[in-house]
């Protein structure tokens, strides 16, 4: 496998110069309506290593609200500030169902399948909670030490298109609230989760933050804030449910760990070498970023750095 700084900026070039040529752009989401009005086919990749030098091509610096990828660095705070507690009211397999499903609540009892499905990620909100009473600013707080982007803030109208059509996860919310899975009021879970997705990070921020599960643990400044054995954990679950109800396809193309967001992030971990950040906002029917999976397929298949 590749390490050498100036032939991953060659790779990370000649994918930008073809990338999405082979497939239709895919289509952008459309439920929240602000991120309706992206542009399908604008992309961007960066890659950081863990002493946080970044390299990039195309759009690698332009904001997008990280949406679902916010949910990894939930997972991270809450095993930080709350440890094993967590594992009692949410589990850590793979979905098979879509992100946002109602169904396999009501069989699992209030028991989200992980913390990557929308559910799950309310349970963490809900476990959060119990830490501080306002995790979303811990968690823009943390973001904007691990990418060293002191600036880095809220989208506010994103926020709100969420807020205005939150049927589905209030519904979730709710049923987990009957189940006697969240402590906490569901319209106050709901609005931490709805922000902690609105967080508007560029690839070369979400490369850089996503360093602690890349450095087992360590924070940017050498600290340490998850074990060792929690950051494998959370790598396993990036790779078993990280991107939606396509994680195995996203192991056969890819083969690391990852997670997508609606708006068409997709971060990605080599662990120990680096982390990887692709966006673009045309989705493929699951959800996953057309051009951003096909981008890291390349990546892994010419450097050889998959962890298959
Ligand atoms: N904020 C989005 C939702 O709750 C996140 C979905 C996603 O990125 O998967 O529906």
């Amino acid at each position: 496998p590749m390490n050498d700084t100036a032939a991953l900026y060659g790779t990370l070039r000649r994918i930008a110069e073809t990338v999405g040529r082979a497939e239709p752009a895919g289509r952008v989401a459309h439920y929240i309506p602000v991120l309706a009005e992206a542009d399908p086919a604008r992309f961007g990749m960066a890659l950081a290593f863990p002493d946080g030098e970044t390299i990039g091509v195309g759009e690698w610096r332009h904001r997008f609200s990280i949406q679902s990828i916010s949910k990894v660095f939930a997972l991270v705070l809450a095993l930080a500030h709350r440890g094993e507690h967590l594992w009692t009211r949410v589990g850590r397999e793979p979905s098979g169902n879509p992100f946002n499903s109602l169904v396999q609540l009501e069989y699992e009892q209030g028991i989200p399948r992980n913390p990557f499905i929308n559910a799950g990620a309310l349970a963490v909100t809900d476990e959060l909670l119990d830490h501080t009473d306002q995790p979303c600013e811990l968690m823009r707080d943390f973001l904007r030490e691990e990418s060293g982007a002191p600036d880095l803030d809220f989208d506010q109208r994103v926020a709100d298109s969420e807020a205005a059509h939150i049927d589905r996860n209030a519904a979730l919310g709710h049923l987990m609230a009957d189940y006697g899975n969240l402590r906490h009021p569901v319209p106050q879970v709901l609005h931490h989760y709805v922000r902690q997705c609105a967080v508007e990070m560029s690839c070369e921020e979400v490369a850089r933050a996503g360093g602690v599960v890349t450095r087992h643990g360590l924070r940017a400044d050498g600290s340490r804030l998850l074990s060792r054995g929690d950051a494998k954990r959370v790598n396993a679950i990036m790779l078993t449910c990280g991107a939606y109800d396509a994680a195995g396809e996203f192991a056969f193309r890819v083969g690391l760990p990852g997670k997508s967001g609606v708006s068409g992030g997709i971060m990605a971990v080599v662990p120990g070498r680096y982390t990887l950040c692709v966006w673009s906002p045309g989705l493929d029917r699951r959800g996953n970023s057309v051009a951003g999976m096909d981008a890291l397929d390349r990546f892994t298949t010419e450097t050889g750095c998959s962890v298959f």
